[in-house]
């Protein structure tokens, strides 16, 4: 179970990363009513660009990451994208790509679509308004308990491909 943001910057400190690292990154506001729910809580810089990501998995894992903007379309056109994590359509604006390191030296990488405000783990339990959007485009029926049950099992498996240090 995730606590307080000092008790996670304790954590990563303690795991090895660096004071200033862990100084530069805030847990966003949207977040802090939610830490007893979530799978997947980002601390980022301000331009939220990059940060790390504490996993909510059998313990806590941390998981450094970079973010960029998705590219619309050259024709303006930019079509939904559906969420790596939360399996949620978002629109193209929405969506970031997100990347992570495989091992310390950063050479190898693994990117995926996530959700660019990173809060899949309140859009699966619509604690957002974001499902309204993709009910709308999708016929999709997926109760909130099999929502949740994927993002488990995502979080589960990325292990395998990114490095984490467990907290
Ligand atoms: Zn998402």
């Amino acid at each position: 179970v995730i606590t307080a943001e000092d008790t996670i910057r304790n954590q990563l400190i303690a795991a090895g990363l660096s004071k200033q690292k862990v100084a530069k990154y805030a847990v966003q506001k949207l977040f802090i009513p939610y830490y007893a729910e979530v799978e997947l809580l980002p601390l980022t810089d301000k331009a939220g660009t990059r940060g790390i990501i504490i996993f909510e998995n059998n313990g806590n894992k941390a998981a450094e990451f970079e973010l960029r903007k998705t590219k619309a379309a050259k024709s303006g056109i930019s079509k939904p994208v559906i969420c790596d994590f939360c399996y949620t359509l978002r629109p193209m604006k929405k969506v970031a790509m997100i990347t992570f390191y495989a091992d310390r030296s950063k050479l190898r990488s693994t990117t995926f679509y996530i959700c660019a405000d990173i809060a899949c783990s309140l859009h699966v339990r619509g604690h957002t308004d974001v499902l309204d959007y993709a009910k709308s485009q999708l016929r999709e029926d997926v109760t909130v308990d099999d929502r949740i049950k994927r993002l488990h099992e995502k979080t589960n498996a990325i292990f395998h491909v990114i490095r984490a240090v467990s907290l």
